[in-house]
């Protein structure tokens, strides 16, 4: 599944061929996404400049004056830039064809993605609700530390939640949470102040790594078959159970938490 880095990935990737074009004309093969298709992606984009491409949590927002479409990829969802008359295959159900003789496709196999249309996506109830972005200054180990006061809940589970902070997914809570130190079950009121700040440093730099090692596949958002690359990067310790620690060597263990699949270091974890 897509999670922050690829989707921020993917708007640098795209942002090129999209800012300061007129859309041309929208094709719409299925609106069963995750959502219906709103008629106003085909009514209103039209005709329009997108005046900017930017990222709100997992959402990719195409600013015209009309009013903004806002993209999510959902569990497999994907875009890349292609010549407007390329054949659409299968999965491949929204193109916005743009005046430079470009579209932009939208490919998702399991529809969990979306296509929505907003006056302003920051009053979208889908919006309106989020947590500050990790990468923002907003974001530092005081207000995550006040956000945690008298909570009982694991630190796992709190720094997932969209309230507290947008883009920390199933991966990168396991892999920041090592990368501080701190152990996924300890509870979110128990964290001092300063360990608190090492745990947002961490998922900055976590984030900011993982953007960076995106960067290396955007060429593959434009042109040519295939999919656009989501990248595999190094993970420490997310998929390695019982491999062994790179820092310890000891073996990571594999626990679940709130549902979710959670890898760990008992020895390098507190
Ligand atoms: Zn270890």
């Amino acid at each position: 599944m897509p999670e922050l880095p690829e989707v921020e990935t993917s708007r640098r990737g795209i942002a090129p061929w999209v800012e300061g074009q007129t859309v041309t004309k929208v094709i719409v093969r299925e609106r069963r996404l995750r959502w219906p298709v709103p008629p106003e992606i085909d009514r209103e984009l039209p005709g329009q400049t997108i005046r900017s491409l930017s990222r709100r949590a997992k959402y990719l927002l195409f600013k015209t004056d009309a009013g903004t479409a806002m993209l999510h990829l959902g569990m497999s969802g994907s875009v890349r830039i292609i010549d407007a008359d390329e054949p659409a295959a299968k999965h491949d159900h929204v193109d916005i064809q743009l005046e430079s003789g470009k579209a932009l496709r939208f490919r998702d196999p399991r529809r969990f993605g979306s296509f929505l249309w907003a006056r302003d996506p920051f009053e979208h109830k889908l919006l309106r609700n989020l947590g500050p972005e990790p990468l923002s200054q907003d974001f530092d180990g005081d207000y995550l530390w006040q956000k945690a006061r008298g909570r009982r809940v694991s630190i796992k589970q709190f720094i997932m939640n969209a309230s507290i902070v947008v883009g920390v997914g199933n991966i990168y809570a396991s892999e920041v949470l090592f990368h501080s130190g701190i152990h996924p079950r300890r509870s979110a009121g128990r964290i001092a102040n300063g360990r608190m700040t090492l745990l947002v440093d961490s998922i900055k730099t976590v984030l900011e790594r993982a953007i960076a090692a995106g960067g290396t596949t955007l060429k593959d958002f434009s042109g040519g078959d295939g999919e656009p690359g989501y990248f595999q990067q190094q993970l420490e310790v997310y998929g390695r159970a019982k491999e062994s620690c790179r820092r310890c060597e000891r073996e990571i263990s594999l626990i679940v938490i709130g549902q979710r699949s959670t890898f760990y270091c008992k020895n390098c974890q507190h």
